[in-house]
């Protein structure tokens, strides 16, 4: 038996208990039989092909995306200065395809293009890029939907989203035309967004937030740009009509950044916009699913009266890289969902990882299970009521879930790295604290010593 396959066999048995029916080897490969009433899809997410990447003895000379920083133990898989090699992405798919080639569906949020200089791409380059991911996903899934998102980087000069159509929205909607329906590939072609029914009573919707980032120019003073606000609104308000139950899928994710004090991903009025329609429509939104962070990352939403109404998650990147001045990194990560075909409600995450440093050194890409949600954190489901009692856990000091929750952050990069004080306050803050308000009276209360 495969370690992978023994692992992850491991992971049905630990991860559904009750709702795991049987277990029995058939023609000698570990098959996990589950009752129909769980849904699994996969999530990837920046996976940031750098196609220059080549080990070489001159350590500068490693990758592009290093931009001149020495490479600082480069190998088959990656590098943690540098952006992914064919050879990690390819690793990854493979792994996924070996664990579960038959989810419902795979989430794919984005940013496929390498971290270089804008003089160093250009449109053609960053389609072409988009077209080789699309295409490669598509050989190791070919029956499979993937629903996409657009990310910061898929787009030249990185993002530069425009509120119209243009060659970029065009490119990526003739890509994905077999996955979507032809009225989702009309907003993509228009607005980079687009929405679709994935299942019974079941909608994705699909949101171009890079049009909220706070580096993109074309969009600064714009109340909604390329109507997205509203289309969200009426596509959430017609799902509510209709008794649906809607995932968002995006790249930049909403809430506060959980390594820098007082700064939120998107600019801070589009922040609050999103927020307020999320919490508008909770009972409609039953998961969101984020990446851009490259970190492994919660957050709850909580209404006006401070209940958890939404679950949050920003899965960890696919690429290893790291800034020359940041602390640390992330390994390569991919992460399964498992949510109820009855009422779509989220019931667990099975996070995988690549350590990339045993890779190299062993010449040979040993994907593995890194935690089960609800096992780690010993909580029922991945709902907001549980994942705002972890939160709350989370507060305590020495609290032994944030220690675990800061190494998964990291997808076990460096598990010496403690996080305490600032680092610790910024981080729980945003788990619980998306908009400005609220997110202020945490950060102030912290500074005060009061709680944390
Ligand atoms: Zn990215
Ligand atoms: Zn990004």
């Amino acid at each position: 038996m495969g370690l992978e396959l023994f692992l992850y066999l491991t992971a049905g048995l630990l991860g559904l208990r009750s709702l795991l029916v049987s277990s029995a080897p058939i023609d000698n490969r570990p098959q996990s039989i589950y009752v129909p009433s769980v849904g699994k899809f996969w999530h990837i997410s920046d996976l940031h092909l750098d196609p220059t990447y080549h080990v070489t003895d001159d350590h500068t000379k490693v990758c592009f995306s290093s931009k001149g920083h020495p490479a600082s133990n480069p190998g088959e898989f990656g590098d943690f200065m540098c952006d992914s090699p064919y050879n990690l992405i390819l690793s990854a798919l493979e792994f996924m395809r070996q664990a579960d080639p038959t989810p419902e569906f795979i989430i794919w949020t984005g940013d496929s293009p390498p971290h270089v200089p804008a003089k160093q791409l250009s449109t053609d380059m960053v389609i072409s890029i988009i077209s080789n991911m699309t295409h490669t996903i598509r050989s190791f899934f070919p029956d499979l939907p993937v629903y996409p998102a657009l990310g910061n980087h898929d787009y030249w000069p990185q993002d530069q989203f425009p509120v119209s159509t243009n060659e970029i929205y065009q490119a990526a909607a003739s890509l994905w035309e077999p996955w979507l329906k032809p009225e989702a590939l009309l907003t993509l072609r228009n607005g980079g967004f687009y929405s679709k029914v994935v299942a019974p009573s079941l909608r994705l919707v699909s949101l171009n937030t890079n049009l909220y980032y706070s580096p993109n120019k074309e969009t600064v003073n714009m109340t909604d740009p390329a109507g997205q606000f509203q289309w969200l609104v009426d596509t959430l308000e017609a799902s509510r009509q209709s008794q649906e139950k809607v995932y968002i899928i995006a790249h930049v994710p909403v809430g506060y950044l959980p390594y820098a004090i007082r700064t939120t991903a998107v600019r801070e009025v589009y922040n609050e916009r999103m927020v307020e329609i999320f919490r508008a429509y909770s009972d409609v939104v039953a998961g969101q699913f984020y990446g851009h962070t490259h970190r492994d990352s919660i957050m709850v939403l909580l209404d006006h009266q401070g209940q958890p109404v939404n679950s949050l998650f920003v899965t960890p990147a696919v690429t290893p890289i790291k800034d020359a001045l940041e602390p640390y990194s992330n390994n390569p990560g991919v992460r399964m969902y498992l949510y109820s075909t009855q009422d779509y409600s989220m019931l667990d995450i099975w996070q995988y990882y690549l350590n990339l440093t045993e890779a190299n050194s062993e010449q040979k890409p040993s994907w593995k299970l890194e935690y089960i949600m609800t096992e780690a954190f010993d909580i029922e489901d991945i709902e907001p009521r549980a994942l705002h009692k972890l939160a709350l856990s989370f507060e305590k000091p020495q609290s032994k879930t944030f220690q675990k929750y800061f190494s998964h952050f990291m997808v076990g990069y460096n598990d010496s790295i403690v996080c305490e004080a600032f680092c610790k306050l910024i981080q729980v803050c945003a788990v619980q604290f998306l908009d400005h308000e609220s997110y202020s009276k945490c950060i102030k209360k912290g500074n005060q010593g009061n709680g944390l």
